[in-house]
């Protein structure tokens, strides 16, 4: 490959650690980041974490968490809006910075920019309000036969420093201040983000942000750090660490699984919740074909491309049950996708995978190409592809489950509405699912949809599974390989219990209680009071 001189642009950006509210560069080891674009190293030189800055990092954390955890809601609240004004206030540089490391688009980056304050200010408003904390109490009934029952009181308290690992695809949103860091902080959790390496730029502007909004609101020296690193050692020695609690984690399948029994091996075992891949089935029952096959195939050229298909909600998989409108799908889906422009890719190393997994998985037995785009296109841009498959032959290989992350999508022909059932149930567990059709067929299909349900975190009805709205019933996550734990969401104000455990107080005196538990609710929040939920106080 030829290697250009970049140009010196960035004015920020030193490439060093945040070691709490310190800049710190110890270690020898460098790397740069990448423009997909212009297909040459940025300007920017980063310092890989040594062992003695984790260390300095996670104890900083340990240390800060004594004070952070006691802070208020509301003083925690102007904390996330002061890193929101922080990152809108990094203007144009962050945005450059965006686009020069993802090869993502301008409208991209401000969107995805506004979604990540967005979800800051959310936690802010959560944690005024503060009923999140689930208050509940069991007051004493000392004339109970033939036991008294005592005075019990139980909320939700944070569990300590989490290390966080952002994804390559959402360089704002699911990283240095996205919904993991976001959820924690708001938890009460300091945060150690193990910065990614494809946009350690944009995370250190993004981390100054952070710094800065610490400094305005008087958070204590260690509640946010960023370490580099462009290989996996920094994260494995920041998730063994004794002083490190728990672990957010966005990315794949490889990644996450072994940081999960990194964490699980450890002396004092600690969650890891990771968000991992997906091919987010599709259902096309008869009506949706019949009635609007066109249209559908459409959305769906539009919806396999979107971003370069790297949303962890590409839907990667088609299914429907062969006749003449599932044919005309194909057809209308196959001559609508090539004509759609390819888009850059984020790096060469994720187009690289996406090239292997392309062809690993067209060679597999009984594949047929639906589209190909085949005309010539500038370095790292993906060129996307749609093949086709009986039932039977996807039924019989696992190989065709797998995700390949990017503009790619496989539509499966069931023989009938069991063998579709059968699929369904023989799948990996998935973010989502949808099912395309009339409203009467979920009653006919029943099984089919139990069948999807049972799999997946999101059940969508005639939409496509791209875009994610940030909204307290949002679940984002479902069962492994999908995430670690189908109870939990990373998206939404839910994520906030990833980081939080419940504490019970057993006959304590009033005035040593936290302000959520004391009978007169200072805080006004809702709670349960024998097993009745009100904001009143108690007598
Ligand atoms: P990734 O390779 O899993 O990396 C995510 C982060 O975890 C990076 O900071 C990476 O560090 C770290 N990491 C990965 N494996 C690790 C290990 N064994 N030990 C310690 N740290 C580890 O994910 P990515 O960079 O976002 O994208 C690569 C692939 O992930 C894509 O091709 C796609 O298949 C998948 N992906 C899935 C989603 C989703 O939401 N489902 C989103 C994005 C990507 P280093 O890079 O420094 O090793």
């Amino acid at each position: 490959m030829e290697i250009r001189k970049p140009q010196i642009t960035g004015k920020m950006i030193t490439g060093k650690n945040y070691i709490g509210n310190e800049q710190s560069a110890k270690g020898s080891k460098t790397y740069s980041t990448f423009d997909p674009k212009l297909n040459i190293a940025t300007e920017w030189n980063f310092y890989e974490a040594t062992e003695d800055e984790i260390d300095a990092a996670a104890t900083k954390a340990y240390n800060a968490f004594q004070e952070y955890k006691n802070f208020s809601g509301s003083k925690k609240a102007d904390f996330l809006i002061a890193i929101a004004e922080e990152i809108e206030a990094l203007g144009d540089e962050l945005i450059s910075t965006y686009t020069k490391e993802s090869g993502l688009p301008e409208g991209r980056a401000k969107g995805e920019r506004g979604r990540t304050m967005g979800q800051l200010k959310a936690f802010a408003t959560l944690l005024k309000e503060g009923s999140w904390v689930e208050a509940t109490i069991d007051t004493a009934q000392p004339e109970r036969e033939p036991f008294p029952k005592l005075d019990i009181r139980k909320m939700l308290f944070p569990i300590g420093p989490i290390a966080v690992f952002g994804s390559s695809n959402f360089p704002f949103a699911f990283s240095t201040a996205g919904g993991d860091t976001a959820s924690a902080l708001a938890a009460g959790c300091p945060v150690i983000v193990k910065s990614h390496p494809m946009h350690a730029g944009t995370g250190e502007l993004v981390s100054s942000a952070i710094l800065k909004a610490v400094e305005r609101t008087g958070m204590p020296d260690g509640v946010f750090s960023n370490l580099n690193s462009s290989g996996i050692e920094v994260g494995q020695q920041l998730v063994l660490h004794p002083k490190v609690k728990g672990v957010g984690f966005t990315g794949s399948i490889k990644g996450g699984t072994a940081l999960y029994k990194l964490a699980n091996e450890r002396n004092e075992p600690i969650p890891v919740f990771a968000e991992m891949g997906s091919i987010n089935p599709v259902v096309a029952l008869p009506s949706a074909l019949s009635e609007n096959g066109t249209e559908w195939a459409k959305k769906y050229a539009g919806s396999i491309t979107l971003g370069a298909g790297q949303f962890c909600t590409n839907p990667g998989l088609i299914l429907g049950i062969k006749n003449t409108s599932l044919n005309q799908f194909i057809e209308v889906l196959g001559t609508e996708i090539e004509k759609l422009e390819p888009s850059c890719m984020l790096h060469p190393n994720i187009h690289n995978n996406f090239e292997k997994g392309k062809q690993e998985l067209s060679t597999q037995d009984g594949t047929d190409v639906i589209a190909s785009y085949e005309t010539a296109v500038d370095p790292n841009y993906g060129q996307q592809k749609v093949l086709t498959v009986n039932g039977s032959d996807f039924l019989e290989n696992p190989k065709l489950h797998q995700e390949v992350f990017g503009p790619f999508s496989i539509v499966v022909q069931c023989a009938n509405a069991n063998e579709l059932t059968d699929i369904l149930h023989q799948l990996e567990g998935q973010l989502t699912g949808t099912i395309l059709g009339d409203a009467s067929e979920i009653k006919t299909f029943e099984e089919v949809v139990d069948a999807l349900q049972s799999r997946v975190g999101r059940i969508i009805f005639n939409g496509v599974p791209t875009g994610v709205e940030v909204c307290p019933s949002m679940l984002h996550g479902g069962p492994f390989p999908a995430s670690t734990d189908s109870r939990f969401t990373s998206v939404g104000t839910s994520a906030i219990k990833r980081w939080v455990r419940p504490v019970s107080y057993q006959n304590w005196p009033q005035q040593s209680l936290p302000d959520a538990l004391k009978n007169d609710n200072p805080l006004h929040i809702m709670r349960i009071v024998d097993s009745e939920h009100t904001n009143s106080k108690i007598d």
